[in-house]
């Protein structure tokens, strides 16, 4: 057993977290303020490969194993959970591609969003449909050589800003069993009859896009189809392992920022004439954090080691990093608040932010409930 990174991917972690604190904190709060997309962040990211880190080296993107993609993820999130987002997220959509796509689909879509030329999302959610994915509603229609997409899709990451988002459709509602039936279909944003609705108004990641996207009679070519027609959940259900550890990543990246900047502020400010890291109170606040981010780290990596290595358990322990990174990734931004007291409250220090991001990732892939619904079954030996 060995806990040591390569000292490549130490190297990495050090110029990923030089890109962040040089091109994302100067501009993080103008983004936030704004609910803009840092176009001008993810050209620069492009450049150093950031926009295609799990993108095979062949179509263009850096290659990097899960492991590895989680460790960049970390340090991105700890500057700033928006704009790592927007930056991190461009590939989003296109693990259903490098997984279950042919040589052809892998060939026309990875490297333009490797290049950071081109942004995916993937839409999952409808306006109602949420956790229970099995009840999607988006209906794709063979047509001769074409699909025939029409429906809804609600909260889609890079909805306003994406080039293509591979979407999950019913393509059989007579399809025996709830989850058959279903397909993974890329639409292109530039196809008639497509429309996406920014949705403005988060509480957190602002500078990461979320629209809502209407599918009226899009036509697509049948070659779009990802996959097994058919099979679109099942497959769904595997992209979520590599995913939700990619969120728990953002939860421990997010938890480290908000205390590293409480361990600065605990020094800095002064109560009752000495700094308040003088008080056991906040000694064991920062204790608990730092142990806490330590803890859902290590479970985070034996995740990604799991996904990359492809082991038996890798569906329960994705759930359970989840669940547990994104609850250190609340309890310690709001800790963090506390230990900056009043102003802990305003934006002058990053600690308000981390507190407004952290929630999100007791969101989305499936929220916290969700994950302890997985960890049971699975545990419980209960088939989806
Ligand atoms: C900023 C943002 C970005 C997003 N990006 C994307 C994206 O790129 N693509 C995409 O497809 N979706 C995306 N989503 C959607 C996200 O995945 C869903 O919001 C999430 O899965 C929850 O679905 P819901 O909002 O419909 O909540 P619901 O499913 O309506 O859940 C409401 C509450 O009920 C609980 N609940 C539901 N079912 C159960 C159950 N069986 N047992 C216990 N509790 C339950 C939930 O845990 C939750 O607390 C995004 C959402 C946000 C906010």
């Amino acid at each position: 057993m060995d806990f040591e990174l390569s000292d490549e991917l130490r190297q990495i972690r050090e110029e990923v977290r030089r890109f962040g604190e040089n091109e994302m904190a100067p501009v993080a709060n103008e983004y936030d303020e704004k609910e803009k997309f840092p176009h001008e962040v993810v050209e620069k990211g492009a450049e150093m490969g950031l926009t295609g880190t799990s993108i095979p080296v062949e179509y263009g993107g850096a290659g990097y194993s899960t492991l590895e993609s989680i460790v960049i993820a970390e340090e991105l999130y700890a500057i700033d959970p928006g704009i790592a987002g927007a930056v991190l997220g461009t590939s989003f959509g296109c693990e259903a591609i490098m997984e279950f796509g042919t040589e052809e689909q892998k060939e026309r879509f990875l490297p333009d969003v490797a290049a950071g030329d081109k942004i995916s999302g993937a839409a999952i959610s409808e306006p109602d449909t949420g956790s229970d994915v099995s009840s999607v509603s988006t209906r794709a229609e063979k047509d001769g050589d074409e699909w025939v997409v029409n429906g809804n899709k609600m909260w889609i990451t890079n909805g306003s800003v994406g080039d293509f988002f591979v979407v999950l459709c019913r393509t059989d509602p007579d399809a025996d069993g709830r989850y058959n039936g279903f397909s993974q279909i890329v639409v292109e944003a530039d196809r008639d009859g497509f429309e996406a609705d920014k949705i403005t108004g988060k509480l957190g990641i602002r500078a990461s896009d979320t629209a809502e996207l209407l599918f009226d009679d899009v036509r697509v070519p049948a070659e779009n189809l990802v996959g097994t027609e058919g099979m679109g959940f099942l497959q769904q259900m595997q992209f979520f392992d590599a995913t939700r550890t990619g969120v728990a990543a953002q939860g421990v990246g997010i938890a480290k920022g908000a205390a590293e900047g409480a361990l600065e502020y605990a020094q800095e400010r002064e109560q009752f004439g000495q700094p308040i890291s003088e008080f056991q109170a906040i000694q064991h606040k920062l204790a608990e954090m730092f142990t806490d981010i330590e803890a859902a780290r290590n479970l985070v990596y034996k995740s990604a080691w799991s996904v990359d290595n492809k082991e038996e358990q890798l569906t329960t322990l994705a759930s359970m990093a989840k669940e547990y990174a994104s609850r250190v990734a609340v309890d310690v931004a709001n800790e963090a608040v506390q230990i900056h007291g009043g102003a802990g409250y305003v934006d002058d220090f990053q600690a308000e932010r981390f507190y407004r991001d952290a929630k999100i990732t007791q969101i989305y892939e499936g929220t916290t409930e969700i994950q302890k619904n997985v960890i049971a079954r699975e545990l419980l030996g209960k088939g989806i």
